[in-house]
């Protein structure tokens, strides 16, 4: 178990912890999601004591880690830390990576270090990997062996700073099956995201951090449907919303596809809806934007329907109506009407936008 009470931390004049109180029961996998520069990585800093708050104290079962004089190498045994950026050895092997802690905080013998790294390595499905080195690995793959090396010291909790966000989306589930693995364990984690879809299937609960405090914390279901604060709706419809607003050609396609793969692996959308809802958007910007003369407007939002797992699109355009029958159209409207499952257009005058088209897609 471990308690953080009344952790208070200032950085260059600006408080970015004021008050944070957050305790952690044994088995429980914590989620914490907060904005971007709300202290979530600061947090698990302070909690494995990379980083000194200014004031207030940690517990772990009870002893003050906190405390001056503190032995800090049992603290980096008892609780592990897998880190956003792997942060692997890279002049040692996949099993030397493993071994080390073993070897160098534990005292173990090489022999035995090595039997211990290698059923380890086979645990997060790496046995074949073991000679290899970290360059020549997958993401995935990476993060996997910086798993294994902190399940290597038996850890009594395991920290997690956003450990899929810099994998592409085929990696993150090789990951997040390896994390589903720890919870089956009954680990005790804290593990920050923004991915909901991994919270919603390894985390008992959630912490909001904002503006310095624990603005709220509860159960997934209750944090991500029924939050009783506004800030905490707000902040989840962020993340279960995306949208595109395309003023002129000059828009960074790219970045978008980018987000719509980030949007269906945070919210655990099938790849079936997600390809859909990418060929959909690359059509509508094909016809109301590549294709026009004109300099027509577009604003796409589109929500993801966790209980009917079904996707919804709102999108809004400038320019003549739109007609099917129209050369601009007539390619790309078939398509979107067949990987759509429900459609419907209509004509409206709002913003300087002229044009409706509700969507869902399944
Ligand atoms: P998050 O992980 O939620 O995005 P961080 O924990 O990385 O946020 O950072 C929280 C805030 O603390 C940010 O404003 C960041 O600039 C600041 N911060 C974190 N670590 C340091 C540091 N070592 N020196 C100065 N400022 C820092
Ligand atoms: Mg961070």
């Amino acid at each position: 178990m471990i308690e953080v009470e009344h952790l208070k931390k200032i950085f260059d004049s600006t408080e970015v912890f004021k008050d944070i109180n957050l305790k952690v029961n044994d088995g429980d996998v914590v989620g914490v999601i907060g904005p971007s520069g709300s202290g979530k990585s600061l947090l698990l800093r302070c909690m494995i004591m990379l980083e000194r708050a200014d004031s207030g104290r940690i517990y772990l079962d009870g002893d003050e880690i906190t405390a001056p004089g503190y032995n800090l190498d049992s603290v980096h045994k008892r609780i592990g830390m897998v880190f956003q950026t792997f942060n692997l050895f890279e002049h040692l092997s996949v099993v030397e990576n493993v071994m080390s802690g073993l070897v160098h905080l534990n005292g173990m013998k090489t022999i035995e270090a090595y039997d211990r790294a290698k059923q380890l390595l086979q645990e997060v499905g790496l046995a074949d990997k073991a000679f290899m080195y970290p360059r020549s690995l997958s993401s995935g793959e990476k993060q996997r062996v910086a798993i294994a090396r902190t399940l290597s010291l038996e850890p009594e909790i395991i920290l997690m700073d956003e450990p899929t966000s810099l994998l592409d989306p085929l990696m993150r589930g090789e990951v997040e099956s390896v994390i589903r693995m720890l919870k089956s364990e009954h680990r005790t984690m804290v593990i920050t995201t923004h991915e909901m879809e991994l919270i919603r299937q390894v985390c008992n609960k959630v912490v909001f951090l904002n503006d310095g405090i624990v603005w709220e914390e509860g159960t997934p279901g209750k944090i991500f449907d029924n939050a009783d604060r506004d800030e905490t709706r707000r902040f989840v419809k962020a993340l279960r919303v995306l949208e595109f607003d395309v003023q002129s050609a000059d828009f960074d396609f790219i970045g978008m596809k980018t987000q719509i793969l980030d949007f269906a692996y945070r919210n655990g959308v099938s790849t079936l809806a997600m390809n859909r809802l990418m060929s959909i958007v690359e059509e509508f910007v094909q016809m109301i934007i590549i294709q026009q003369q004109e300099d027509n407007r577009m604003k796409m939002t589109f929500e993801y329907n966790k209980h009917e797992e079904r996707i919804e699109g709102n999108i809004l355009f400038s320019g003549e109506e739109l007609d099917p029958d129209n050369p601009r159209y007539v390619f790309s409207w078939p398509i979107i009407k067949m990987r759509a499952t429900e459609i419907e257009t209509s004509l409206i005058d709002e913003d300087g936008y002229t044009n409706r088209v509700f969507i869902t897609i399944k």
